[in-house]
């Protein structure tokens, strides 16, 4: 009879309970092999695109070898054609035009393509005590200690006077010199340790270190930054002057490396949030005659809160969509009204070493498959869009039909912090979006650490909810 009860409860417990699983027991061992066969792909993007000028050429090549095309407002379209627009090399849009009428709206995908990072100021060289420097400025949201001694390599662009460009890639190759942000040894570091942690290392103390050698025997002042200038004086053909008008990031110098013994994470730099924008890309590559017109935006600026014209503050977007509802004599308006978004961005894992600022019920998990954010914010949901159930309602349905093994998790407890994402921008042009993405362990730092299964998770969503 106890028994019987037991299994009762039990099958009960089964059809009523609410199931969070790690994906490995849900999934099949081909599928297993597709989501290791694809993080090899992603780690190769990510490690050739480290910058948002970077992920955007890296698109670009990939759509174009897929037989994207630049979009020209007016052009004639018809269902399959596939279209791109580069946002002045940061952010990119590219579409595959549906069989269904446009005023059915589009299947939007949209991530961003910057990480945090630090830049490198626009009078950034000078020598103190025989040693050449470049100042700094931090880039979106980080712990300023975490980017002390560790190799880090400069990308970017100098343009000249002459309005020639130079692109710049300094620390990625084997044999490249890097470069390095110098902290106090621990000897003498009982004052520093003292401050307060936002403060072990301050902003104006995240200078590089970029030389230390005097240009010739000459009795004169500054001789090592002379003969760093003479150095990119060779190489690039630029004086001091041109830093003015120049965008150099320096960036962590290391690759992305399968991490632990099973080889089950990725870990490295710049997840967040190419790791959604890698799977957005190529589910948009990888989709065949969808019904409704699918696009994927990959943009910039989102670390810095989305604002300027490569940011989804700005209106490239409704711009875009305006353009495409004209090919076909129809309001960009109603397109809009009736389109649905998938905003990706990356969530914040549980980390069991740090489990108080989560509330267990409600937070994402490794492994445990793509996580959809109904909310981010902060205090009163301050800051989002917040999903409606109708639209939770048509995700879930898109997903479990697709077998799509996802979860649920939000920002953190109320009230222990919490951020936001591009999903308000969009949801403000009157498209249906809502959040979602991959789980991340370590996120801002400059190794961050991701499951290959929810990375899978992850495109295979996308390709469902373009298909759908
Ligand atoms: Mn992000
Ligand atoms: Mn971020």
């Amino acid at each position: 009879m106890d028994e019987l009860k037991k299994s009762e409860a039990k099958k009960q417990k089964e059809s009523l309970f609410m199931q969070s699983k790690h994906t490995a027991l849900l999934i099949s061992a081909e599928d297993k092999q597709k989501s290791d066969a694809f993080a090899k792909k992603y780690m190769e993007f990510l490690n050739a695109s480290k910058t948002e000028r970077e992920a955007v050429k890296n698109a670009v090549a990939l759509l174009e070898e897929n037989g994207f095309q630049p979009f020209v407002p007016g052009m004639q379209l018809q269902a399959g054609d596939k279209i791109y627009v580069n946002n002045r090399g940061k952010a990119i849009i590219a579409a595959v035009i549906g069989t269904e009428l446009l005023t059915k709206g589009v299947r939007l995908c949209a991530a961003h393509i910057d990480s945090p990072r630090l830049d490198m100021k626009q009078n950034p060289l000078y020598e103190e005590h025989e040693l050449a420097l470049f100042k700094t400025h931090y880039y979106g949201g980080i712990k300023k200690y975490q980017w002390t001694a560790i190799p880090l390599s400069l990308h970017g662009v100098i343009v000249k006077a002459d309005g020639n460009t130079v692109e710049v890639n300094i620390g990625e190759d084997e044999g490249d010199p890097v470069f390095c942000v110098t902290d106090l040894l621990p000897h003498l570091a009982p004052a520093q340790m003292k401050r307060p942690a936002n403060e072990i290392v301050r902003g104006e103390e995240l200078n590089l270190l970029v030389g230390s050698m005097p240009f010739n025997q000459d009795e004169e002042s500054e001789q090592v930054k002379l003969h760093i200038l003479h150095i990119l004086h060779e190489k690039y053909g630029i004086i001091e002057t041109d830093f003015l008008s120049a965008e150099l990031e320096a960036v962590p110098a290391f690759p992305v490396k399968e991490l632990g013994f099973d080889r089950s994470m990725i870990g490295g730099y710049g997840h967040d949030d190419r790791v959604c924008a890698y799977p957005a890309l190529r589910a948009l590559l990888d989709c065949v005659s969808p019904a409704h017109t699918a696009v994927t935006i990959l943009t910039d600026k989102e670390e810095t809160g989305s604002d300027g014209n490569t940011g989804l503050c700005s209106s490239y977007l409704p711009y875009f969509l305006e353009d495409l509802a004209d090919c076909f004599g129809v309001k960009g308006r109603h397109v809009m009204h009736a389109s649905q978004c998938l905003s990706a961005d990356v969530n914040a894992a549980f980390d069991p070493t740090f489990p108080d600022v989560m509330e267990q019920k409600n937070c994402a998990y490794l492994n445990h498959g793509v996580c959809v954010t109904k909310f981010t914010g902060a205090r009163g949901k301050s800051g989002t869009s917040d999903a409606s159930a109708e639209f939770v309602g048509t995700v879930r349905r898109v997903l479990d039909e697709g077998n799509v093994v996802w979860q649920t998790g939000e920002l953190g407890k109320v009230d222990a912090g919490g951020g936001g994402t591009v999903a308000a921008y969009i949801a403000n042009l009157d498209i249906d979006t809502i959040d979602v993405g991959v789980p991340v362990l370590s996120m801002h730092a400059p190794f961050e650490v991701v499951s290959k299964l929810d990375l899978y998770m992850t495109y295979r969503a996308f390709c469902v909810f373009i298909a759908s």
